[in-house]
C-alpha cells in the first residue's frame, strides 16, 4: 500500500486526543476547530538555504532564525521543517555535482544534517532560542505507537519553548530517498504531516518563488500569481510543472499535495518566498502574501 494512501486517510480523530493532555492553555492558544491557532509549522526548501553555487546561504539561515525567534516571542509555538541536508553536505564534501546515487546522497545527508543543525543552533542561539532535532521516516508516522510517541515529543519540546527542527532521516531512510513516489518529496509532504500531527493552525511553505502561479514563472514571463485557492483540483495540479529548481527537488506538485493534505484537515497553508521570511508577520496578521490555500471546515 502506498504511503500517500496512508497519508490521505490520516484523520485527526486517530491522533487528536493524544496531544496536550491536561495542559492548560491561555485563551489565544486554545483549539479552534481542533487546531491550535497559535501553533505554526514553517517549511523551508533547499533553494532558500543555499546559493546558486551550492554553498550555504548564511544570511538566509540568519533571517529565518531571527523571524521565527521573534514569532515565538510574539506568543506562537513554532516548528521548523528544514530541507537542505543533502545539498549542504554535498557542498561540504566538495562534490562537483548533485550526488546521484543512494549511497552518496545518504553520505551527503549525514554530513549536511550536522552542518545545518550547527548553523541553526548558532543562529537561533544568537536570538536566545533553544532548538531540538527530530528526524523522521515514514514508519514513524505509520505505526500508531511511534506516532503517539512523536506527538508527545513535539508537545514536550513546545512546552519548554524549544523550536523543533524536523527533517526526513535521509541517511537512514531506504525507500524514499530514491523513489519517484518519495513520500515526503523534499519535505513538502513531511511539513503537512507534521502540521497535522501537531494540530497546527497554519502551515507556511517557504519556497524560491513568490507563490503559486497559473503557470511556471521560470518558463513563462506572463505567469500570474494566484493569491488564494479554496479548492485544489486536477486543474490546479495541471498548472504545476515538474520536479522544481536545480537545487530544490519537490517542485510545485509536491507543494500542492502538501497543501491538499493540510487543508483537508482545516489547516490554512501559504506558499511564499523564503528569501523574505519577514512576510510571516503579514501572514500572521491575516494579510495576503504569496498564495493562501484555505483550510476546509472539518
Ligand atoms: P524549494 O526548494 O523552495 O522547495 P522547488 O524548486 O522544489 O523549490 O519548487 C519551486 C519551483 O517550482 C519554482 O522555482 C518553479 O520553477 C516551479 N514551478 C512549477 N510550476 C509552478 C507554478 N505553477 N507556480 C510557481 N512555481 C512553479
Amino acid at each position: 500500500m502506498t504511503n500517500i494512501y496512508f497519508l490521505n486517510h490520516m484523520k485527526y480523530d486517530t491522533i487528536s486526543m493524544q496531544t496536550n493532555q491536561g495542559r492548560k492553555r491561555p485563551f489565544s492558544q486554545r483549539c479552534i476547530m481542533g487546531l491550535y491557532q497559535n501553533r505554526i509549522v514553517v517549511k523551508v526548501g533547499t533553494s532558500t538555504l543555499t546559493h546558486e553555487t551550492g554553498k550555504t546561504d548564511l544570511q538566509s539561515f540568519d533571517r529565518l532564525a531571527q523571524v521565527l525567534s521573534n514569532v515565538q516571542n510574539m506568543g506562537y509555538e513554532v516548528i521548523l521543517v528544514s530541507s537542505g541536508a543533502i545539498a549542504v553536505g554535498a557542498s561540504k564534501l566538495n562534490m562537483k555535482k548533485k550526488p546521484d546515487t543512494m549511497r552518496l546522497k545518504q553520505a551527503a545527508a549525514s554530513v549536511g544534517q550536522c552542518s545545518i543543525m550547527f548553523l541553526y543552533d548558532k543562529f537561533f542561539g544568537d536570538y536566545d532560542k533553544t532548538i531540538g532535532q527530530i528526524l523522521l521516516n515514514a514508519e514513524d508516522i505509520e505505526q500508531e505507537e511511534k506516532k503517539e510517541n512523536l506527538i508527545h515529543t513535539f508537545d514536550s519540546l513546545l512546552e519548554m519553548n524549544i523550536i523543533p527542527i524536523v527533517n526526513e532521516n535521509d541517511s537512514v531512510s531506504y525507500t524514499e530517498i530514491e523513489s519517484v513516489e518519495r513520500l515526503f518529496g523534499d519535505n513538502d509532504m513531511l511539513s503537512a504531516v507534521t502540521a497535522i500531527l501537531c494540530k497546527a493552525g497554519r502551515l507556511v511553505i517557504l519556497s524560491d518563488i513568490d507563490g503559486f502561479y497559473d503557470k511556471d514563472p521560470r518558463l513563462y514571463a506572463n505567469a500570474q500569481l494566484i493569491p488564494q485557492i479554496d479548492e485544489i483540483t486536477d486543474a490546479t495540479y495541471r498548472l504545476a510543472g515538474g520536479a522544481g529548481s536545480r537545487r530544490g527537488t519537490g517542485g510545485m506538485r509536491t507543494k500542492l499535495q502538501a497543501a491538499a493534505l493540510a487543508t483537508a484537515q482545516g489547516i490554512d497553508t501559504v506558499i511564499t518566498n523564503g528569501k523574505n521570511p519577514a512576510s510571516l508577520y503579514k501572514i500572521l496578521a491575516g494579510e495576503s502574501v504569496g498564495t493562501l490555500f484555505t483550510g476546509s471546515s472539518i
